[in-house]
């Protein structure tokens, strides 16, 4: 897993004002599980840390998104992978090039390339001795 992030609340039109900061981590796992089945079990994680779906993009108590699931594209009702936020998204790119930094995004190239376009604002990477994961 990577270290610990923390961030500015996403902002633009849609987005709740006034949230507090939000913690962020990215973790690689290997499993035999399906993507689907996969994000059934991240999001009975979530209902497990109290989540209850509320406003999109507002404050939570757990987010569990799937990135990537290897080299592969999905796009179905319920799951887009590569995760559609990725590319755009400070918070996802520099803990994942923190733990995968020669990683090739499908359909959008070198991590390192993506990491170079976007801005690092807003995004503060938390020592090791604060984080107790
Ligand atoms: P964002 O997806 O922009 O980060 P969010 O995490 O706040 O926003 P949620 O309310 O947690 O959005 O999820 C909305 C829906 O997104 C989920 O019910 C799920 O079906 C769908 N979804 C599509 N692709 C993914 C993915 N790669 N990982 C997690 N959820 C996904
Ligand atoms: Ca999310
Ligand atoms: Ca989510």
């Amino acid at each position: 897993r990577s270290s610990l992030y923390r961030s500015a609340p996403l902002a633009g039109p849609g987005v709740p004002v006034n949230q507090p900061a939000y913690i962020n981590a990215v973790a690689r796992l290997e499993t035999e599980v399906a993507a689907e089945a996969l994000l059934d079990a991240l999001q009975a994680i979530e209902a497990r840390h109290g989540r209850v779906r509320g406003e999109h993009w507002g404050p939570r108590t757990l987010d569990l998104d799937l990135l990537l699931y290897g080299d592969q594209r999905i796009d179905t009702a319920r799951l887009q992978v590569p995760h559609p936020g990725l590319a755009a998204r400070n918070f996802v790119l520099r803990p994942l090039a923190e733990i995968a930094p020669h990683l090739e995004i499908p359909g959008l190239g070198p991590l390192r390339d993506l990491l170079a376009r976007c801005p690092p604002a807003g995004l503060e990477r938390l020592p090791d001795d604060k984080c107790t994961l």
